[in-house]
C-alpha cells in the first residue's frame, strides 16, 4: 500500500531508518518500534539506516548512543549505516548533503546537522512561510485552557504573532523580547496533509487542532525542532518510508506540509501501536526494570523479548522464542493490532521465565 495522494516518486531503493533520541536507555516499546522498523525494511530487502536524534542539547547524552546501538544489537538487529553499523558505508555517499562542517561521522548525528537545519530555517523564511513568534509558553497555556494532565490541548495555535507587521517585528526584537520561528501552516495546508493513508491503522483523518496548527520550527532559544529537522534528515538520506510510534501521528500532517514546502515525495508511514505499562502508562525512564539492559542483565533473552512482542502485537499467535529474522517471512504492517493490551504487571518475570 502507497501511503498518501501524492504518488511515492522512489521507484530505486527502499530506506529506512531507526531515529532514536539518546535520552536514557531503551524501553520495551522503543525495541518494539525499532523491531517493527526493522522488519518493514528487512522483509522487502532494502536499506536502514541508524540516525542519532540529538538535537535537544539539553536532554541528550552521547553515552546513551553506545548503550542504545549495544542493546539493538543484541536485540538482534541490524542496519547498514550510521553509528554502530556493522559495516558502515562511507556516510558522504549516503548523504545528499553532505557539505558542511562536520565530520563526516556526524552526518548521522542531528547535532552535526545544524547548518543544514539553519540554511533551511533561512530560506523558509525568504519564502515568506516563517514568521517570528513572541507569545511566551505561559501566554500559551492560558489561552489552552486546562489540559488533561499529560495530554497535550487540542488547540491550534491562534495566529497571535503571525500578523503582526514589519516594524512591529523589529521594534519587539530590538527590545529584546524572545521569539520562536512558527510555519505559516494553517493558511497553506491542503487536505492531503490532513488525511494520509497509514501502514497499520489504515486511512487517517485529522483536525488542524490535534496538529498544534501553525507550528514552531525554531525554539526561542535557538534549538530547531523535530519537526523541521526530521524532515531534513529523512529528505536527504533518502528515507521512503517512517515507521515510530502512533503517539507521533498529529506530527505527521505538519511533515507532509514540509515534504510539500522542500518539494520532496512524502514517505510511506507506518504508526505502531504503544506498549503501555499496565496502568495505561506510557513507558519511561522509570520503567528501569524494563529497559532492554535491564531485562538483559537479569537474564532475559532477546529471543524472549521478541517472541513476547511478536504475540502481544498480534503478528503470532503464540508466545514462543524467536529472533528477528523468525518474523521476517510473512511480515506485514496490517497484521498489527491497533490496540493491543497494556503490559502485565508481571512482565519482567514472564519474559525471565521464557528465557529458561
Ligand atoms: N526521535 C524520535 C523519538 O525518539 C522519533 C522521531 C521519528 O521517528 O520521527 O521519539
Amino acid at each position: 500500500m502507497i501511503s498518501n495522494s501524492k504518488p511515492l516518486q522512489h521507484t530505486g531503493a527502499i530506506v529506512g531508518r531507526l531515529a532514536p533520541s539518546p535520552t536514557g536507555y531503551l524501553h520495551l516499546g522503543n525495541a518494539w518500534a525499532f523491531l517493527c522498523a526493522w522488519l518493514g525494511m528487512r522483509s522487502r530487502g532494502g536499506r536502514l539506516i541508524m540516525r542519532i536524534e540529538d538535537i535537544d542539547p539539553q536532554r541528550s547524552k552521547p553515552e546513551y548512543i553506545h548503550a542504545l546501538c549495544e542493546d539493538l544489537r543484541w536485540l538482534g538487529l541490524d542496519w547498514d549505516a550510521g553509528p554502530g553499523a556493522a559495516e558502515p558505508e562511507h556516510p558522504c555517499d549516503q548523504i545528499s548533503d553532505a557539505g558542511g562542517t562536520a565530520p563526516a561521522h556526524q552526518l548521522y548525528q542531528q547535532s552535526g546537522r545544524l547548518h543544514l537545519y539553519r540554511q533551511a530555517m533561512l530560506e523558509l523564511e525568504k519564502r515568506g512561510l516563517a514568521y517570528p513568534c513572541f507569545c511566551t509558553r505561559k501566554e500559551l497555556r492560558s489561552l489552552a485552557g486546562a489540559p488533561q494532565a499529560g495530554e497535550p490541548a487540542e488547540v491550534a495555535y491562534p495566529g497571535i504573532c503571525r500578523g503582526l507587521g514589519p516594524e512591529e517585528r523589529a521594534s519587539r526584537i530590538a527590545k529584546g523580547h524572545n521569539y520562536s520561528w512558527r510555519l505559516r501552516f494553517q493558511e497553506n495546508f491542503q487536505e492531503r496533509h490532513l488525511a494520509f493513508d497509514d501502514l497499520v491503522y489504515g486511512r487517517v483523518k485529522l483536525g488542524m487542532e490535534q496538529t498544534g496548527g501553525d507550528f514552531a520550527v525554531c525554539r526561542s532559544d535557538g534549538v530547531f525542532a523535530y519537526q523541521l529537522a526530521v524532515v531534513l534528515d529523512d529528505i536527504a538520506m533518502g528515507v521512503n518510508q517512517i515507521v515510530r510510534g502512533v503517539d507521533i501521528i498529529t506530527s505527521t500532517p505538519r511533515q507532509l506540509f514540509l515534504y510539500d514546502l522542500f518539494d520532496a515525495p512524502p514517505p510511506e508511514y507506518a504508526h505502531v501501536p504503544l506498549v503501555l505499562d499496565h496502568e495505561g502508562e506510557r513507558l519511561a525512564k522509570r520503567h528501569a526494570s524494563i529497559s532492554l539492559r535491564g531485562l538483559r542483565e537479569s537474564g532475559v533473552r532477546p529471543e524472549a523479548v521478541i517472541g513476547w512482542l511478536a504475540c502481544w502485537s498480534g503478528l503470532r499467535n503464540e508466545v514462543a522464542l524467536r529472533s528477528a529474522g523468525d518474523l521476517l517471512n510473512d511480515f506485514s504492517f496490517s497484521a498489527i493490532k491497533h490496540e493491543p493490551d497494556l503490559l502485565p504487571p508481571d512482565i519482567a518475570d514472564i519474559l525471565r521465565d521464557l528465557s529458561r
